[in-house]
């Protein structure tokens, strides 16, 4: 594990542009990219650079920039080894990072709400097979695995023989069908990864934003990035090799928020019956939970967002 620092620097605002820093600060053989290109006739050069955290030449490049007036886009992060990973007692995975697919209650998905959280569903047991939007079948055969905006995993024919072969404790599979616009479904070539255990609550101090994040009646969410030390020992009791987390991390709606969303939603595109997913724009049916055909809002496993694996 170490420290590490990125710097991405528009090295067409500097005079000799990426020739002239390079020569300056010796800093070539810190490049990992250069961005050549043109946008409305002006020619941009990017240039990505990585550092250790105690390169001299961190500093050097910083006061050439200052000099020509250049502010540089980046910053500090920590980078792990496979040696790191291979030691971890628990990883924090996602599927792919830049890509969520959208699946779950308004596509027909069903949810035993009985102890969930009134508020935010937190809780809700998922009961059918997992229903994903038909829309996204090219973006899902793209991938071995992929994670759905709502935090289910999906995982193709290879991946979960290399899970079952592995001996990996603590999953089942599930099927996955597409909606069709049309209401009808069909099978999708996927396995829906379904996660048993739940770790328990994090430890540490909640930030101001995590507050902000949390659910009123529950309490659960927030947690907006992972606290150093967030279990002990006694709290590994039970673990499998895929968990979940008892938080989550990612998109969590404060009611008011949610309320204020919709508001700004024009009345006539709001979905008013469930089983009409064509009348719900696509774009509004990624990013809200909205009531719909007399079912309460829900955003389900939403408490359950991570898995985390133990590493024997
Ligand atoms: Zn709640």
């Amino acid at each position: 594990m170490k420290q590490v620092i990125s710097m991405r620097i528009r090295a067409h605002d500097l005079p000799e542009g990426a020739t002239g820093l390079f020569e300056a600060t010796g800093c070539k053989l810190r490049v990992t990219d250069i961005e050549d290109f043109t946008v409305l006739n002006v020619h941009q050069v990017i240039v990505w650079l990585k550092f250790d955290a105690e390169d001299p030449l961190v500093m050097k490049v910083r006061e050439y920039l200052k000099k020509h007036g250049v502010e540089p886009w980046g910053g500090e992060y920590t980078e792990y080894s496979d040696e790191d990973r291979q030691n971890a007692r628990l990883l924090w995975m996602r599927p792919a990072n830049d890509v969520e697919i959208c699946a779950g209650f308004n596509y027909g998905t069903e949810y035993d709400l009985t102890n969930a959280c009134p508020n935010c569903h937190a809780g809700a047991k998922q009961t059918s097979v997992l229903y994903v939007d038909n829309d996204e079948i090219a973006t899902i055969r793209k991938h071995r695995a992929v994670q759905a905006w709502t935090r289910e995993v999906l995982v193709d024919g290879g991946m979960r023989k290399k899970l079952v072969d592995a001996g990996i404790t603590g999953i089942s599979f599930g099927d996955v069908r597409a909606r069709h616009e049309n209401g009808k479904w069909s099978m999708v070539a996927r396995d829906q990864i379904l996660i048993e255990h739940s770790m328990p609550p994090m430890r540490g101090e909640l930030s101001a934003k995590d507050e902000e994040y949390l659910c009123k009646v529950c309490r659960r969410g927030g947690r907006m990035s992972s606290p150093d030390k967030p279990y002990r020992e006694e709290d590994l009791v039970g673990m499998k090799d895929f968990n979940l987390t008892w938080e989550w991390f990612g998109e969590f709606w404060a009611e008011d928020k949610e309320k204020r969303r919709s508001e700004k939603a024009p009345e006539s595109k709001r979905p008013r019956h469930a089983q009409s997913h064509e009348h719900i724009p696509r774009r509004w049916r990624e990013i809200t939970r909205l009531d719909a055909g007399g079912h309460r809002a829900m955003k389900p496993r939403q408490h359950n967002l991570q898995s985390t694996r133990a590493i024997r």
